[in-house]
């Protein structure tokens, strides 16, 4: 069977209406929301990097943001999700008064990017927003496998611990403020990390420059496979909703 495999999942999507069943503080700018309905009953989210749209109600009517299924346990129909607290936009407003009983609705996940569990080791980047798939990521790896992640946060109260079976390597890069879209903090924090030997795969997810630098380090400066990596903007300094995925 041929190794490393990368294959793309995709499905029907309908709208659901969800309800919030509790929301808890994580760490101080990280939102946890657990949603519940009946409506989950057929919900599927095939990959750690999934996400859903999220229709937000504003004065100018419903405005979609992406978000990663965080956690979803079927047997109990129950959809975590983790908010990054930032400045301002309808998202994070939401989250930050979300109560037990307020209603969101969602859609998707139109598609899944299934990657083997093959790989020699993992090499997983980003920042606040990509620690969602990062968390969940960590989880679902087989048993041992060496992973590194090398996350951009605000200070070390933002730090996570997903419980995880994988040789799990974690570096945190503390950010000076308004270095959010600035790829030097991880490229410094990289140059310490020697890969193990073999086949790795590497994820990127952060501001969309950030995201867009690392990529190019990763393919013209260090020779990576380009099969073996995906990067995507989840944001956008100066702009709203901004999803970029970067290939050649
Ligand atoms: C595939 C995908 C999955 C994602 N998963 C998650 C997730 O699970 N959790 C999560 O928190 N985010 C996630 N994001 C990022 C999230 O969609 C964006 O941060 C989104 O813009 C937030 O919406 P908002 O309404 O709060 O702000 P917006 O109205 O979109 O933006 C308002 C202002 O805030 C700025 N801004 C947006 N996001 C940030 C940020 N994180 N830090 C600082 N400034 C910001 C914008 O540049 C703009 O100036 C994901 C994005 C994608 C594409």
């Amino acid at each position: 069977m041929t190794r490393h495999q990368i294959s793309r999942v995709r499905r029907e999507t309908r709208r659901r209406t969800l309800a919030v069943a509790s929301v808890e503080r994580l760490t101080p700018r990280m939102q946890r929301v657990h949603f519940t309905s009946d409506d989950l009953r057929d919900f599927d989210s095939g990959a750690p990097d999934d996400h859903i749209k999220l229709f937000l109600p504003t004065p100018e009517g419903p405005q979609s943001r992406d978000y990663t299924p965080r956690a979803f346990d079927a047997a109990r129909g129950r959809l975590t999700v983790d908010f990054a607290l930032h400045e301002a936009g309808p998202a994070t407003a939401w989250a930050l008064a979300a109560k037990a009983g307020d209603r969101l609705e969602i859609g998707g996940p139109r598609g899944s990017n299934i990657v083997a569990d093959d790989f020699d080791w993992y090499l997983l980047i980003g920042d606040e927003t990509a620690l969602p798939a990062i968390g969940r990521r960590l989880e679902e790896l087989r048993p041992g496998v060496p992973v590194t992640t090398v996350v951009a946060i605000d200070d070390d109260g933002e730090r996570q611990t997903p419980v995880t079976r994988a040789a799990w390597t974690p570096v945190w890069a503390v950010r000076k403020p308004a270095m959010t879209d600035d790829a030097a903090l991880i490229l410094d924090a990289l140059a310490g990390h020697e890969p193990p030997p073999g086949d790795g795969y590497v994820w990127i997810a952060a501001e969309g420059r950030v995201a867009r630098a690392l990529r190019v380090h990763f393919v013209e400066a260090l020779g990576h496979p380009r099969e073996w990596i995906k990067a995507a903007g989840y944001w956008s300094r100066g702009q709203v909703a901004v999803h970029e995925t970067f290939k050649d």
